[in-house]
Formats: C-alpha cells, structure tokens, sequence
C-alpha cells in the first residue's frame, strides 16, 4: 500500500491543483462495491431541481445555515469585511449576514464549530486528493469498488479529472465518472483510457424542454452519448423530477433512445431527491421544487414499467 502511494505521489500531475466541495468515503450508489467519490466543484449546466447547488459555480462559496447557529459570536469576531456583524446591545443583540458584503473568504467558517458556517469548495492538489483516495483501497479490493468522480461536472475540470483518474489506475483502482455529457467529445476521448465505467445523465429528451430545464441544448449530450457506449461499459440515469420529466410518456421516449445504446449495464431512474434543499437557503438561493416530495406507490410503478421499453436491466434509486 504504502509503495502504492509513492509512485502516484510526486509525479508530474501529482502537483496539479483543482477545486474540490467534498470528498465522500465509502459511497455505495456511485458505482460497483465501496467507493470513495470525490466531488469537483463547477458546472456547465444550470438545472432547475439541482441537489448540489453549491457545485454550480466554480468559486468557493459559503453556505449558512442558521438553524445550526448557537448565537456565540464568532463568525462576526473573524470577518473582516462587515458582512457578518453583530447588531443590537447587550441580551438583545443579534447576528446579521449580509450577502452582498461577503467575499467568501471563509473566516467565519474556520471559527464556527457547530457547522452553521461552511465553505464549500475547498483547492486541493491531485496528491492530496491521492491520499485519501488510498486510504480505502483494500475496500476497494475486497468488494469490487473504486474511485468515482462526480460534481458539479467532471468535464469543467477536466485536466484535474485526468490526472486524478491516472493516478487511479496507476494504483490499480476502478474508475469511473458521474457527467451529464455536455462537453466537447475530445474531453471524453482523453478520459476514456483511463475510465472502467461512466454514469452519465439523460435528463429529457425534447430539445426545447431540455434547453428550458438545464439551460442547454441536448444534441451534443445525445450525440456523445451514443459514441461513448460504443467504448465503455454505461449506466444511463435519468432523475425524475415532478412536474418537468415524470411522465410515462417522457420516461419511454428516453428509454427508446437508451434501447438503441451499446454496453448499457442499466438503465436507472433516480426518484425525486429533496435532501438538497436546505443547502439552497444556507446559499440564498431560490428553489422552485421546495417541498416537493419523492415519486411512490401507483406512479412510481408506472414509471418503472415506462423505463422498461429499453430492453435493458431498470432499476430505480
Ligand atoms: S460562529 Fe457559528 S455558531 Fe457561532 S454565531 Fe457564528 S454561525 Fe453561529
Ligand atoms: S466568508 Fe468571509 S466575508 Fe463572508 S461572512 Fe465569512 S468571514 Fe465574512
């Protein structure tokens, strides 16, 4: 192990710096077996229901969440630029944020204990993302998993992506992308000698739905879709969110595109997701689906059945 971790470290890529929101060990939905994902921050896409909104912009950024907040005061103590301050006197005095003034340095962060302040993104090097990626490579081994990159998306940190997949499979470790295939397809022709598997999003299939939902076009995405199952082994998702893709009707007219696909492992439908939602208020942003609920029962099922015109394994999450 410890040999393992010297010939991936100090080498040319190894010095390489990306920005990184989170690294997440033992993950088992992003991907086969046990896994560690690292998560890069920026995106080049801007879907309405997005649970990681905090991934959007490629900037650090601080989230605040004041149900965490024990009113100690810190945070204001740190903040030099007026945008955490104190207010009021004695038993009556308060915390206030001011967003404008905040230049996301992360000070208040640094000092705030109970978690009512985080930055989110944070400049790691490819080494250091390496260090604890290593850590759990036994697990890896022993059930089947690996190392999956995810966002934000992949491909606008491509070059960081790269030298983090390399150093992977320099070590031996099964890698694997979670993308929305919104890239030009020489980004996905570097990735792919260093990829085993690529999960990858099909969001809506009508062109103006998908443009007026993610804020792009989807022929590229369809386009690269297709040359890429014809290399690697895919699983294709599509999040189902209400009131945007959760018809049967959407649901199989992407399930067909999905049955014309090579090296499709499944094809997955990822229910509504509402655990993002508290991170739109800590970063004062406006969430449309708020308290929207995951698809059940009667609906679920018929969506289910909907997937199955691809012809390939359907799971749902
Ligand atoms: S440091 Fe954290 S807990 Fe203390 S007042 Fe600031 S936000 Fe609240
Ligand atoms: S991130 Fe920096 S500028 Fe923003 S509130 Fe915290 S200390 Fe102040």
């Amino acid at each position: 192990m410890i040999s393992k971790i010297q010939n991936v470290k100090g080498g040319i890529t190894g010095d390489m710096r990306g920005i990184v929101t989170d690294i997440m060990r033992f993950s088992l939905k992003d991907g086969p077996g046990i896994r560690t994902t690292v998560f890069l921050k920026g995106c080049n896409m801007v879907c309405k229901w997005c649970h990681n909104p905090e991934t959007l912009s490629i900037k650090p950024q601080l989230l605040s969440y004041s149900d965490r907040c024990i009113g100690c005061f810190a945070c204001a103590m740190a903040c030099k630029y007026g945008a955490t301050v104190i207010e009021g006197y004695g038993p009556g005095s308060k915390l206030a944020f001011y967003k404008d003034k905040c230049v996301n340095c992360g000070a208040c962060a640094d000092v705030c204990y109970t978690g009512a302040r985080v930055m989110s993104g944070k400049e790691m090097s490819v080494d250091e993302v390496m260090t604890e990626v290593l850590q759990d490579i036994n697990y890896y081994q022993n059930s089947g998993g690996g190392v999956t990159i995810s966002g934000g998306e992949v491909s606008v940190q491509h070059e960081f992506a790269l030298a983090i997949l390399a150093a992977c499979k320099k070590a031996g470790i099964h890698t694997a992308i979670e993308t929305n295939m919104h890239a030009d397809w020489r980004v996905f022709e570097r990735l792919i000698p260093e990829l085993d598997l690529v999960m990858l999003d099909a969001k809506l299939f009508d062109n103006e739905s998908h443009r007026k939902w993610t804020g792009v076009s989807n022929s590229l995405i369809l386009e690269n879709i297709k040359k890429i199952s014809q290399c690697l082994p895919i699983i294709v998702r599509t999040p189902v969110i209400p009131g945007v893709n959760d018809t049967e009707e959407e649901i199989a007219k992407i399930a067909s595109f999905v049955k014309g696909l090579d090296n499709v492992e499944y094809y997955e439908l990822l229910l509504y997701n509402p655990l993002g939602e508290s991170k739109y208020q800590a970063l004062g942003m406006e969430n449309q689906f708020s308290g929207q609920k995951p698809q059940s029962g009667e609906k679920k099922r018929l969506l289910m059945k909907a997937a199955e015109a691809c012809d390939k394994v359907v799971k749902v999450l």
